[in-house]
């Protein structure tokens, strides 16, 4: 299995041509594609003409599934890992497997960054808020520690940038406007790169008063940043 390859493929957050020319042509190289979804992925194949087999790989994937990938690679196959968009393991589950391939393989298997697309450059890239620091939190959680972190961003002397869900865009933007100092400034980036992107800029109170009176805009997928104290 000497000098099998695994590549990180980025892949496009939204519109198909966001894909590198390197990007499309590991694609095409590999044996076997690693997909979080294999229908998500089939969009992007069929744009490049892409024949290369997939196999799926989520969240819930079980040991089974990583003793199939590691026998891939023992068989001296190159795969490459992509995500549902932009950069995978960057807050999805190929984290998770490239952790066990590494712990597995060491360095027999050699693992190649195929950069591209990843929703919170893109959003930083748009926002207008200073990124000469920033702490990026992935998905803020749910419950436990939840109220902690927003007390840590409404003191944070650094830009934060994290992603949220349709879901609990409310519920985070209304415990944002009770913790945050009206002079901080505040981006929800939404469908970055799709045909209904939005940047919507403005003071946390604006900022929710926004999305309370626009309710049809909770749709898709979101980054928020919020400006440094
Ligand atoms: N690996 C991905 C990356 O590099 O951006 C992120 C994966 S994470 C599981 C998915 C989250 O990224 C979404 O819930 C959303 O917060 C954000 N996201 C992905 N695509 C986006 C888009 N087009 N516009 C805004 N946010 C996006």
């Amino acid at each position: 299995m000497e000098n099998t390859k695994l590549y990180i493929v980025a892949t496009p957050i939204g519109n198909l041509e966001d894909i590198t020319y390197r990007g499309v042509r590991i694609l095409k190289e590999v044996d076997v594609i690693l997909c979080e979804d294999t229908r998500v992925t089939s969009r992007l194949l069929q744009k490049y003409d892409i024949k290369t087999p997939t196999l799926s790989y989520h969240a819930k994937s079980g040991i089974a599934k990583v003793e199939k990938i590691f026998g891939l690679l023992e068989d001296g196959r190159d795969l490459a890992l992509v995500s549902d968009a932009g950069t995978p393991t960057i807050s999805d589950p190929g984290m998770l497997l490239l952790k066990q391939i590494r712990e597995k393989f060491g360095s027999e298997v050699t693992i190649t960054p195929i950069p591209g697309a990843s929703a919170l450059i893109t959003a930083l890239s748009v926002g207008g808020i200073s990124s000469a620091q920033f702490v990026f939190l992935g998905f803020l959680p749910h419950k436990k520690g939840r109220e902690t972190l927003i007390k840590e961003i409404s003191e944070s002397n650094r830009t934060i940038v994290f992603y949220e869900s349709p879901h609990r865009i409310l519920k985070t933007l209304n415990s944002l406007k009770s913790a945050l100092d009206d002079s901080r400034e505040i981006v929800v980036a939404r469908e970055l790169t799709k045909l209904f992107e939005e940047i919507v800029r403005g003071s946390i109170s604006e900022v929710n008063e926004y999305f309370t009176q626009n309710q049809d805009k909770i749709k898709g997928e979101f980054v928020v940043i919020v400006g440094a104290c």
